[in-house]
This record gives C-alpha cells, sequence and structure tokens, in this order.
C-alpha cells in the first residue's frame, strides 16, 4: 500500500490517528489535490449531516409500525402453516401413490387375492357357525323378539295416555282459574 492508498483508507475509515500518522497524512494532503479534495468534501458532508435538523417520526409512527409488525407475523405464520399443511398431504399422495404401486405389483396382486378369499371363507365359517347358534336358541330368541316388540307397544300406548292425561289436567287447571 503506498502513501496515497494509506491516506485515502485513514480519511474514509476515520480511524484514530497516531501524531506520526497525522503529521504524515497533512503532508499528503498539502501534495495530493485528490486526497486533498476527497478529505475536505468528506469533512464537509459530515458537517452537512451533523447541522441537519433532526427529522422526527410522524405521530403514532411506533404504534403503526408495531401493528404492521404484528399483522405481518400472523401472516407469516398464516402462510408457514398452508406451507406445511401443503408438504404433508405432498408427502401422503407421494406415500399412497407407492403404496398403491407396491399394493398392485403382479406377485402383490395374487397375494392380496389369497387374503381376501381366504377372509371371505373365514367369514362364511363365521357366519355358518352363527347360524347354527341361531337355530339352537330359534325358540328362546323368538320369544325374546317377541316379547320386547309387544314392550314397545305398551311403552307407547302408555306415554301417549299419559301425555293425553297430562293434558287434560292442565286444561282443567287452566278453566278452574
Ligand atoms: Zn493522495
Amino acid at each position: 500500500m503506498n502513501t496515497h492508498e494509506m491516506v485515502e483508507k485513514w480519511i474514509l475509515d476515520e480511524t484514530a490517528l497516531s501524531p506520526e500518522e497525522s503529521l504524515q497524512m497533512k503532508e499528503h494532503l498539502a501534495e495530493c489535490h485528490r486526497c486533498y479534495c476527497l478529505y475536505q468534501n468528506l469533512k464537509g458532508s459530515l458537517t452537512c449531516i451533523k447541522q441537519a435538523p433532526e427529522k422526527k417520526p410522524a405521530p403514532g409512527f411506533s404504534v403503526r409500525w408495531q401493528q404492521q409488525m404484528i399483522l405481518r407475523t400472523k401472516e407469516k405464520e398464516k402462510t408457514d402453516l398452508i406451507h406445511r399443511i401443503l408438504k404433508v398431504s405432498a408427502l401422503i399422495s407421494v406415500l399412497s401413490i407407492s403404496s398403491c404401486l407396491v399394493f398392485f405389483l403382479p406377485g402383490n396382486l395374487i397375494k392380496t387375492a389369497l387374503y381376501i378369499s381366504d377372509l371371505l371363507k373365514f367369514i362364511s365359517v363365521q357366519i355358518h357357525q352363527l347360524g347354527t347358534i341361531l337355530s339352537v336358541f330359534k325358540i328362546p330368541l323368538l320369544f325374546i323378539g317377541i316379547g320386547s316388540i309387544l314392550l314397545l307397544f305398551i311403552y307407547i300406548i302408555v306415554a301417549t295416555l299419559s301425555t293425553l292425561t297430562i293434558k287434560r289436567i292442565r286444561k282443567g287447571a287452566d278453566s278452574h282459574e
């Protein structure tokens, strides 16, 4: 780095200089027009910035800013949630498509058919057994069925009669008043 570059760096970085360095800079500025201009311009600009009146934000700025931030955070959370749901549904569809592919492979299809026929056989055996059990308990079950239907009828009749009676009693009470 030559003196020119070094002085330029000192000017732009605004670093604190040692007495020797500031002397060196002064000497360079006296003889280098470019560095002198840079130094003067920067000094002028900084003075200008420092002297400029402080611009205050519009009233209620911080409140509005906070509200904006809350709104933005909520919107971000919403979009994050939507993204997450989309990701999960994409994963589920990929998984279901791949499992369908595996399921419908020729070898697996035969296995599945065998499994289903086993299941059907099992169900038919169960139904047959249930039929046997029912044939043994046919008469008692018949009695229970008829009994429950009769009980239902009795319940309906009693309920209707009691409702009618309550209505009649209320009517009577109203006419007495
Ligand atoms: Zn220079």
